[in-house]
């Protein structure tokens, strides 16, 4: 299953819907969806700011944390992980010690540093996922950015 297909778009793009509710409760248009290797969804996360002001909280890293006490190892090995931006270097850090399998991502965090500057909110963390995966020592598959004008339209007008 390498490559974009209908399926990776379909499940991204519910990862934006899934943003797109986050900032109607408040929070940061961040979502994620984990999806099992028959297409089940498992788990969805909105960001997670509010109302405590956790910058740790983003939707990626809760997801990981979720995921990590209640899959086991093989289905979290055969999971993939949709989200509509790119993974921080803390998030991809947490996919990686939770065991996810792959991931998918809308928006790059390079783009999304033109989108937030130094939002003190969100002052993006401009390092390539790929760049954390390729130092460990297990295999996390990445495909991105995929549908990227989209994912950035989440952000209009957010960070002004
Ligand atoms: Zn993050």
């Amino acid at each position: 299953m390498n490559g974009a297909s209908e399926r990776d778009e379909h499940f991204l793009r519910l990862s934006f819907a899934v943003a797109r509710r986050s900032l109607t409760h408040g929070n940061h248009p961040f979502g994620c969806i984990l999806v099992d290797a028959d297409g089940r969804v498992l788990i969805e996360t909105e960001n997670g700011y509010m109302p405590d002001h956790d910058g740790t909280a983003h939707a990626e890293r809760l997801a990981a944390t979720q995921a990590c006490r209640t899959l086991s190892r093989d289905v979290l090995a055969a999971s993939t992980l949709y989200s509509s931006a790119e993974p921080c270097a803390m998030c991809a850090g947490a996919i990686y010690w939770a065991g996810i399998g792959r991931v998918v991502y809308g928006l790059s965090e390079h783009r999304l540093r033109g989108v937030t500057g130094n939002h003190p909110e969100n002052p993006t963390l401009d390092l390539p996922c790929r760049d954390v995966f390729a130092s460990g020592q297990r295999p996390t598959e990445v495909l991105g950015p995929l549908l990227e004008e989209e994912a950035e339209a989440l952000h209009e007008g957010v960070w002004t």
